[in-house]
């Protein structure tokens, strides 16, 4: 690794930048948008209940905010807590939660992990990444949003946006979410683990855009490599 690499690398992964990077990032949402990830709203609504994490990052999947907000406040309404969610007919939740993306398929599956709660867990959503991820369904972006939201455990939850920008920026080389997640573990402080997610997913809704990102707008155009990114606004 040449001079200049490793002084960039050390300047990259110090707690300063990583400072200042969230700060700035933080001014240009409030400024350009005001607008926080769905499931941060509902976490934010709900005082952080697991439960209610769970069940709104699941209908989140593939589904815009807007959908996701007003799917989940219905289908909380209706059922607070597991036990409720378990008494409900699948053609109600589908009713309830749509018209998010895959409605049928996620109602069977919400009924399939309110069963799974009450018979494995005693009604109770699991505080460990290892038995999040053995509910059926449920993948490791979703088990590590349920554990920073509804737990406050570190765990660093990858999503499109959180994979693509940090690739952007030059924190990490890598080709997928998974390979991401160890990648930024291995760079980042950890007091930026439970933040990150937040953050980038409202700078890449409202600025660093999967495609043609707001470079024009954003406080880090000079510092920034921009890697792979072939048209900017
Ligand atoms: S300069 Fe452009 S590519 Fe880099 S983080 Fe900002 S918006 Fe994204």
């Amino acid at each position: 690794m040449s001079v200049e690499t490793e002084h960039r690398n050390k300047q990259i992964h110090s707690e300063e930048y990583f400072d200042r990077i969230f700060s700035s990032f933080k001014e240009t949402i409030w400024k350009e948008s005001k607008k926080l990830p769905s499931v941060s709203l509902i976490a934010f609504e709900c005082k952080n209940d697991p439960f209610a994490i769970l069940v709104s990052t699941l209908i989140s999947l593939r589904t815009k905010d807007e959908v996701t907000i007003k799917a989940s406040e219905r289908l909380l309404s209706k059922a607070p807590d597991v036990f409720h969610l378990e008494a409900l007919e699948t053609e109600e939740i589908e009713g309830l939660i749509y018209p998010c993306a895959f409605f049928k398929r996620k109602a069977i599956q919400l009924k399939d992990i309110s069963r799974e709660l009450i018979t494995r867990f005693s009604g109770k959503v699991p505080s460990s990444k290892e038995e999040l991820l053995s509910l059926k369904g449920v993948g490791i972006k979703t088990a590590n949003l349920v554990l920073n939201l509804g737990f406050e455990i570190d765990a660093i939850c990858v999503d499109c946006h959180v994979h693509q920008i940090s690739n952007r920026m030059g924190w990490i080389a890598t080709r997928t979410p998974e390979e991401s997640e160890k990648a930024l573990e291995n760079i980042m402080p950890r007091r930026f683990w439970i933040p990150l997610n937040e953050l980038l997913v409202a700078y890449g809704q409202s600025i660093c855009t999967p495609i043609s990102p707001f470079c024009s707008k954003c406080p880090e155009k000079m510092s920034c490599p921009k890697i792979g990114v072939e048209k900017s606004r």
